[in-house]
Formats: structure tokens, sequence, C-alpha cells
């Protein structure tokens, strides 16, 4: 019943009003081998024992904790030390199965209602679920990596970026840096991966950013570097919003009102609006030419990644760029330059295929813990708790139903 191996309960207490339960567990008779927790090295003889209580899972409804008597050792290479128990992974007050229980219960549910669910302070929750995904991530086998993201999440004023490295193939944050300077890249490509790992990176999609370019030549110099979808559309909207603002600010009274609070809208692509928000839109671009100009021209830049041959595709941004001739939309063609100067990174996607739109989704849940989670002041913290969430594929749809 207890479900500890080689043990066996010597006394109970039960409370029923409170309902608690309490077991005091010792080894069996023929259970005599102790393992040095220092080490490893298995030992016949005890130094001495002595006891220590943690949390187990609940017995029906009583809350269960376990007295279990211990032993140390006294090792050769180590002293004395304490004996190694599978139940009892860290120094924490609680088992092992108790910290998974409550390890799974934080992959579907907020920090708060799961302290409340094991009447556990939210710290507390934080700290088990570190380890408890700490312990999974030592365990697995980590996938080579072959095709590498490179991508940056505004985190805020205060602090600012934070630069993500994922593996394309498995759609898995790796690491986290503070900023994005070249030295951000240079640290996770110097110091996290071996030569022999990083002469296996074949490909990697990074934004048009010069640091990470200069930081990928260095290190890794016979990787392709693809500039990807996601990121050059990004560069698209921003472009769409500096002809919004200058709009703004060069119109008044009722054309003015109609450009406010317009952003999000004019971000969004036409075939993910409703009804109504095309109406909206429609009503604004009637008004703002520019607006509707610059808007079809981040559109139809959407579809130079339905070509897959480098001709198509160069064809396709060459009459895209021409365009651009008679309009007189300056943040336009200054994407226009950025585009021809990359030219050689976006082509590279006809060259190498990588799988688009994993370093948004990597990007998208990373910013969904973070509005979740608030607590993430840990990075290592939201960085396995990502990794979990790729690993397990419950990532995406569960936040969006949230949402
Ligand atoms: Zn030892």
């Amino acid at each position: 019943m207890l479900g500890w191996p080689g043990y066996r309960v010597y006394r109970q207490e039960i409370d029923e009003p409170a309902k608690r339960l309490k077991l005091w567990v010792r080894r069996k008779r023929g259970n005599r081998k102790l393992i040095c927790s220092g080490c490893g090295r298995k030992l016949a003889e005890a130094n001495d024992s002595y006891e220590r209580e943690v949390r187990d899972l609940p017995c029906f409804e009583f809350r269960t904790t376990v007295v279990v008597e211990l032993y140390r050792v006294r090792c050769p290479d180590c002293g004395v030390k304490t004996e190694k128990v599978p139940q009892l992974p860290s120094k924490a007050p609680f088992s092992k199965r108790f910290e998974e229980a409550v390890g799974l219960a934080c992959e579907s549910a907020a920090v708060r209602p799961v302290a409340r669910q094991f009447g556990l302070a939210s710290s507390t929750v934080r700290a088990i679920d570190v380890r408890y995904l700490s312990r999974w991530s030592e365990e697995r086998r980590k996938p080579a990596l072959r095709q590498m993201g490179v991508d940056e999440i505004y985190l805020g004023k205060k602090q600012k970026f934070l630069t993500v490295v994922s593996n394309l193939e498995t759609g898995e944050p790796l690491w986290f840096g503070g900023e994005r300077k070249k030295q951000t890249l240079d640290e996770f490509l110097e110091k996290h991966l071996s030569g022999f790992q990083r002469s296996a990176i074949r490909a990697a999609c990074v934004d048009m950013w010069e640091p990470f370019r200069q930081s990928l030549e260095q290190w890794v110099p016979e990787c392709r570097i693809i500039y990807d979808k996601f990121h050059i559309l990004q560069h698209a909207s921003q472009a769409v919003d500096e002809v919004r603002r200058a709009e703004f600010f060069r119109k008044g009274g009722a054309a003015r009102d109609l450009v406010r609070g317009k952003r999000w809208l004019l971000l969004s692509s036409w075939l993910n609006l409703d009804r109504g928000k095309r109406r909206q839109l429609n009503a604004l671009f009637a008004l703002h030419r520019r607006i509707l100009k610059a808007y079809l021209l981040k559109e139809s830049l959407s579809h130079l990644w339905d070509y897959s041959y480098e001709g198509a595709m160069l064809n396709y941004l060459q009459k895209w760029i021409d365009q651009l001739g008679w309009q007189r939309l300056k943040p336009m063609e200054k994407l226009a330059g950025m585009l021809l100067a990359h030219l050689e990174g976006i082509l590279n996607y006809c060259r190498t295929k990588v799988p688009m739109g994993v370093v948004e989704a990597v990007n998208g849940n990373i910013k969904a813990l973070l509005r979740r989670g608030r607590g993430y002041r840990d990075m290592n913290y939201l960085l396995l708790k990502a990794q979990r969430l790729a690993a397990t594929k419950t990532e995406f749809v569960a936040f969006q139903k949230a949402a």
C-alpha cells in the first residue's frame, strides 16, 4: 500500500477530525544496501540513523506525511554522508512523487490555483516545479541541433530584450540570453556548444540584425543564414505603422480620429479579419490612401514565400520593389533597401528547407507563459517551462483556448 519498495510501516497516527495521516517507515529486514549520496558507491555498513519527515501523496482524503528512518554512511571517498533514497531526491520536505503531482498540476494551471489545491505557498509550488522540471531535463536525451532559430522578445523598458535560441526541428527553446548583442549569441555558440555540436548546425533562421549575423559568421561559418518570413513581415508591419503614425500627425479632425486605435487592426492579415473589422479598415482606407497602399504592400510581400524557386522568388521581389517607385512611402522604401541588402539570406529560403512558423510559435509560447506566470523573474524556470511545453506539445492549443 505504501509504494515505497523495500520499506515497511511500523507505526501510524490518524487524526480523524483534521484529516491527517502520519506514517513511520523503515527498511525491511533484507534491504541493507546503502548508497552514498555523494558518489553513488554501495556500502554495507551504516554509521548512524536519523529521521526525516516528508509530505507524501494524500491517502484517501487524508493529508499524509511520512517519517522515514534514514542512515548515514561512512564513505571512504566522501566521509560521513546521508544515504541516497530514490523517493527523496532533494532536501525539501516532500517525496519525489508528491513533487511530481505538483509539477504535473503546474503543467495545466497557473501557480496560484495549484498552491491553493495543495495547501502550499506559491513560492513553494514554484520551487517544487523548478526541481520537477530540472529532473526531467537531466534525465532526457536532448535532440541534436541542426537548424537553429534566433529571436528576441521585448520584455519591457527595464529588462529590454531577451534573446531566444531554439531548435527548429523540435520547436523547443534551448537558451535565453540577457540582451541582443553579438556577445549574447557568442556566449551561446562558444560556451554552450562543443566544436562538434557547432559543426552540426546547417542553418539558422534569424532576424536581419547585424550583430547576430556577425556572431554566426564567426562561430558557425558553414551554417546558412536564412532571413525568415516571420521576421521580415514584422519589419513590414513596422513600416505600415510608421505610415499610420505619419498620417495621424499630418491630418486633423475626423480623418485623424479614424486612424486612432487602428494599430493592431493594421498589423493583422486581411484573411484573419472578420467582416466588422474589414469594414473598419475600409473606412480608414477611404480617407487615407497612403495607409491603404502601405497595407497592401505588406500583404503582397507575404506572398514572397509562396515561391520555392530562387528565380521566381527574386522575380516577385523585384516586382514588389518596382511598385514602390511612384508611391512615395519612405518607410516602405527603407524596407526595400533592407531586403536588397539581405537578398542572399532571403533567397536561402529556397536553398535550405527550414520549417516556417516555428520561431513564431516558440516566441508566442514564451510570451503566453510570461503573461500567465508573472513569477518568471527566474529565467531558468521560464526556459525549463517552455521546453517542457514544447516537448509535451500541450503548448499552443491550451493557451489559445485560455485566451
Ligand atoms: Zn561517497
